[in-house]
Order: structure tokens, then sequence, then C-alpha cells
């Protein structure tokens, strides 16, 4: 994951540190370096102008300059600033004071949103939750099944009734809950090739009925900024409360995952990392920023 990135950027600062002390130049070459490891990485090019502008301003003060270790004061201040482009914290999923909680999974066919619905499911499971599935994506036979089939493992309950409308399915994932006593109702939404107005007022219409608690964007990090131009299409139109961002096991650059939180102001709050069910977690900034710095 990154892999490029981690070592641009670990060459860049292994040339720093071999200058012993450092000057302003020397400062601003390596961050001339940092800039281009993050372009090459597909990260947005405003996102970088802005990043190195920060971390420019914080560097290249006597106060570095003049600190025991210069070169690992810089770091430190790309580190931070890294983090804070992610998001700086942990962003929960929240759960509604008063259950059901209702949680849509949007998106484009194909970046995983079925998986991710399962997924989801089982993590919240194993925190204590009592989670009930709506394969609401009834253009897509196959998505239907593949959810069951899911669904079947982690042993939780799949609303499927293909005859019926979307908004329709939400109204009875809603029913379910209460009769089952199910706290959270995930509903695997229509995903369409390109970002389209039907897909967007069926959206709209299934949140009108039964409004969201969190209406997660599901993302597939291979695609880059095409991910993050995705984003901006449906905060258009959607009240989106945040990012799940698969595939980031697949995933060589880097360039979703370091754009999509300042370009939308959507906070990433989970990540697949692989096909399986246990593939999910929260998205940690902190932990994504050590692991990019290596
Ligand atoms: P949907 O059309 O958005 O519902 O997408 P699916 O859930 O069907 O996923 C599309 C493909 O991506 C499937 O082959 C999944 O196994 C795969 N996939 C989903 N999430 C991940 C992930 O985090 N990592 C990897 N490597 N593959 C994933």
């Amino acid at each position: 994951m990154f892999d490029a990135l981690t070592e641009k950027l670990q060459q860049t600062f292994k040339r720093m540190r071999n200058k012993g002390r450092l000057t302003e130049a020397d400062v601003k070459e390596a961050l001339r370096e940092v800039r281009l490891a993050l372009l090459e990485a597909d990260v947005n090019f405003k996102v970088v102008r802005e990043f190195l502008g920060r971390v420019e301003a914080r560097a290249v003060g006597q106060d570095v300059l003049e600190s025991l270790t210069p070169d690992q004061a810089v770091i430190r201040i790309v580190r931070d600033e890294l983090i804070q482009l992610m998001g700086s914290h942990v962003e929960r999923v929240h759960m509604a004071s008063n259950p059901p909680t209702v949680i849509y999974m949007v998106g484009l066919q194909g970046a995983g949103k079925t998986t991710a619905s399962a997924k989801l499911a089982r993590m919240l499971r194993h925190q204590g939750r009592q989670p009930l599935l709506v394969a609401a994506d009834i253009y897509r036979p196959a998505a239907i099944d593949q959810l069951k089939v899911l669904a079947d493992k982690i042993q939780v309950p799949v609303v499927t009734e293909p005859s019926k409308t979307p908004v329709e399915l939400a109204e009875l994932g809603k029913a379910a809950s209460r009769r089952m006593a199910k706290d959270v109702i995930i509903i695997d939404t229509a995903g369409r090739l390109h970002v389209d107005d039907d897909l967007m007022g069926e959206l709209e219409a299934m949140n009108a009925r039964i409004p969201a608690n969190e209406m997660l964007l599901v993302v597939d990090a291979m695609t880059g900024q095409d991910a993050v131009r995705v984003a901006e299409a449906f905060k258009e139109r959607l009240p989106l409360t945040g990012v799940v961002m698969t595939k980031l096991d697949g995933d060589a650059r880097g360039g979703a995952a370091l754009s999509i939180r300042e370009v939308t102001q959507l906070p990433i709050k989970l990540v697949g990392s692989g096909e399986k069910l246990e593939d999910l977690e929260p998205f940690n900034p902190d932990r994504m920023a050590s692991r990019i710095l290596g």
C-alpha cells in the first residue's frame, strides 16, 4: 500500500539527514521533493499546494533550523500535517440515540458497496449490535444474491424483496427491524456505472421516507482522483456523513485517501483492506501517516 510514496519520502528524508546542518535552502529542496512525491502519488494538486504551504510555513523558521535535530523536526511537521490532512482523529460510525440506526451505503457499481455493507454488519455484530441488512440494489440481482450469501456467513438477517421499489425496501427494513428487535439497519443501495440523476433521485426519495443517521459513500481507492470527483458529485445532492474507502490493499499510490477529506470535507470513517469480511477497519489518520512515512 502506497509503497512508491513511502519509498520516495524515505529517500528524501535520508538525503536531508545526510546533510548534517540544514540551511533554509536544504529544507526547501526537501519539501520540493515531498511535493513531487505527493503529485506522483496522484494527490489532488490543490491539496498538495495547500499542504506544502502549511508545512513550509512551519518548517522553514529558525526554530526548526536551530533545533538539535532539524531533520527530525521537519519530518515531524510533515507527519503532523499528513494527519491533519486525513482528518486528525478516528471518526466513528454514529449510532442513533433512539434505535434503530439507519445506515445507507451509497456509491457507484463496483466500488465495493455490497461487500462493505456485510463487513460493516459483521463489525457492528462484534461490537454487540444487532444489525439487519436490506438488499436495495434491485437492478442487479447478483448483488442481492451476493448480499444473501455474505449475510448468511455472518448470520445477519437480510430483507430482500426484488419486486419492491427501493423506497418500499427501506420501509420494509424499518418494519423488520422493529419486528425482529434489530437496532441497526444497513441498506445496500443500487449503484450505477456513472453518477446520474435517476440514482440520486432514488436515494433522495429513500432518505426522505426513512431518514439516514449515517449515509456512507463507498469509493474505490484504486480509482484515485475519480473517487474524489465521485465524492464531490454525490455530496452535491445527498447529505453524506462520511466515506468508506475500499480496496486500499490494492492501492499503490494513495491519491484518493490523501485528497478526499480536504477536497470534500467528508471524513473517511472506514477502510476496506481486502476481500474477506473481516477486512474492514476504522480509518486512523495517525496510523496511516506512520505507514506512509515508513
Ligand atoms: P458493489 O457493486 O459496489 O456492491 O461492489 P462489490 O461489493 O460487489 O465489490 C466489487 C468487487 O470488489 C468484489 O469482487 C469484491 O470482492 C471486491 N472488493 C470489495 N472491497 C474490497 C477491498 O477492500 N479489497 C479488495 N481487494 N477487494 C474488494
